[in-house]
């Protein structure tokens, strides 16, 4: 056993305050819902439909670090053998009432949810892994080599109230394999992820717990029930009533009064059957041998139904070691999920969802500096002529494979240079009505400034020799 089991961590949230009803203040209402995109003031008498409350767009300047996130998640899936899946937005309501748990925040206070024409209960999904069971159930996958490991990236949807990182709209990418009970899956996909978010700059810790199976948490829930009973007056009242549905719930409350009485709850791996204290530990000692850093936090339970044993959350950690204000992600075993869907008896599974919009808040915060792909080549063109030769010119150039970049409904040609600068390509083509004349192209080297003419019907050639000795000099390219 990990010593490290032996000194849980008792340190206390800051505290969150939550309220009953999410209901904004006018005020608020007006702003826009997301402090980094703030709303430019229309003119007076003009209205334009503003962003539903908790809604973003994801603007062109922020999409780099998206790619940067899609592209290492998905070399981390092919590394790790999970395949790509995507569910639908719209699911049953039943999904999610049978699998997150009726009693939850996600399905009592914050289901996007309504009847559609044929009369179904229908809802826009707050998280996937459900619909991963469904998917895994529906297409008969329990037949195929066991683990079937999944990923997906998509938006879910939640009416929570808003905050920095948190929206009503939000992305995840999950990771679920299914069909196996060993803790090396379980090790697995948190190194995997460990690992993901180190490559693209994120230092993590994890926090771990193990929550037991539904029998070994039996005498754990009398006992923290007896523990809330005598703190009932510092509670607050959602908590009262999870006090009497599912004392487990209670653990997971942010509101200050009950971060404060949870500090000296009892902890549930002391009540831990032995087996799933054993599979605890051996996870433990996978990620020992990872190097991957993990904090125990006997609290910690998550907010979902269907988890059983393993829960984890990841959080970034800066220079000084600090954790921020949000998870980045959470997972965990569901032993019991594809049952609970009319599955397989006892069909075990485990997963991890990441929150896309914190990981990029995150990856700005800390200013890693996403370094865009390469171009060598602007295309720059003045006038009517030189535009419609000029569409033909780039085809040539875009079917040679040389990477090109064109400005055509960019007015001057200063305007035209100066996006030439930003992307730091190695020569600038001018095409003007004189050259269209004359049949020939402008070539400019960006890094000298030097400018010679050269007959277009033969710039392919010509650029290729020229980017073959630029790029020979240039050894960063
Ligand atoms: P959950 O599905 O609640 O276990 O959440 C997994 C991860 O998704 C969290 O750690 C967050 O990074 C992200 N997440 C959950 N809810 C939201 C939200 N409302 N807005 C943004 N990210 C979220």
């Amino acid at each position: 056993m990990p010593n490290k089991i032996k000194a849980p961590v008792k340190k206390i949230e800051k505290p969150i305050k939550v309220e009953e009803k999410i209901e904004e203040p006018e005020e608020l209402k007006k702003k826009s819902s997301d402090p980094e995109q703030p709303v430019v003031p229309l003119p007076k008498g003009r209205k334009t439909p503003e962003l539903l409350r908790g809604f973003r767009d994801i603007l062109p300047d922020e999409q780099i670090y998206w790619e940067i996130l899609r592209e290492a998640t998905k070399s981390m899936a092919e590394t790790y053998s999970f395949d790509r899946i995507d569910f639908p937005i719209l699911e049953k309501e039943e999904l999610f009432i049978r699998t997150v748990g009726k009693q939850t925040d996600i399905v009592e206070k914050e289901i996007y949810g309504f009847e559609d024409k044929g009369g179904d209960k229908v809802v826009m999904r707050p998280e996937m892994t459900a619909s991963a069971a469904r998917a895994y159930i529906n297409h008969g996958m329990l037949n195929l080599p066991q683990p079937v490991k999944f990923f997906y990236e998509g938006p879910n949807f939640r009416y929570d109230r808003p905050q920095a990182g948190r929206y009503r709209q939000f992305y995840q990418i999950g990771f679920e394999a299914f069909g196996s009970s060993e803790p090396i899956i379980d090790a697995q996909i948190i190194v995997m992820v460990y690992n993901l978010l180190k490559t693209i700059g994120l230092e993590t810790n994890i926090r771990m717990n193990s929550i037991g199976t539904q029998d070994s948490r039996q005498a754990y829930k009398t006992e923290l029930a007896s523990y809330y009973r005598t703190k009932k007056n510092q509670i607050c009242e959602d908590c009262k009533r999870r006090l009497l549905k599912n004392p487990m719930r209670l653990l997971d409350c942010k509101v200050e009064g009950c971060v404060a009485v949870k500090a000296d709850a009892p902890q549930i791996l002391d009540w831990l059957d032995e087996e799933s204290k054993n599979h605890f530990m051996r996870i433990l000692e996978f990620l020992d041998e990872a190097g991957v850093p993990y904090t125990l936090d006997p609290h910690l339970v998550r907010g979902l139904d269907y988890y059983n044993r393993t829960v984890f959350e990841i959080w970034t950690v800066n220079d000084e070691g600090e954790r921020a204000q949000n998870a980045i992600g959470g997972g965990g075993r569901y032993d019991g999920l594809v049952e609970l869907l009319g599955g397989r008896e006892g069909t075990p599974g485990c997963g991890v969802a990441l929150g896309m919009e914190r990981i990029v808040l995150a990856l700005k915060e800390l200013k890693v500096q996403p370094t865009a792909k390469k171009v060598d080549v602007f295309f720059a063109q003045l006038g009517d002529s030189a535009r419609r030769v000029g569409l033909k010119v780039f085809e040539d150039f875009r079917q040679s494979g040389i990477s090109v970049r064109e400005a055509f409904g960019k007015g001057s040609l200063k305007t035209q240079l100066e996006l030439a600068n930003k992307l730091g390509v190695l020569f600038t083509l001018i095409l003007g009505q004189k050259e269209v004349l004359d049949g020939t192209i402008i070539v400019r080297d960006m890094e000298s400034g030097a400018q010679e003419i050269v007959d277009a019907s033969k710039i392919i050639q010509i650029m290729k020799k020229k980017l073959e000795i630029a790029k020979g000099l240039d050894t960063k390219r």
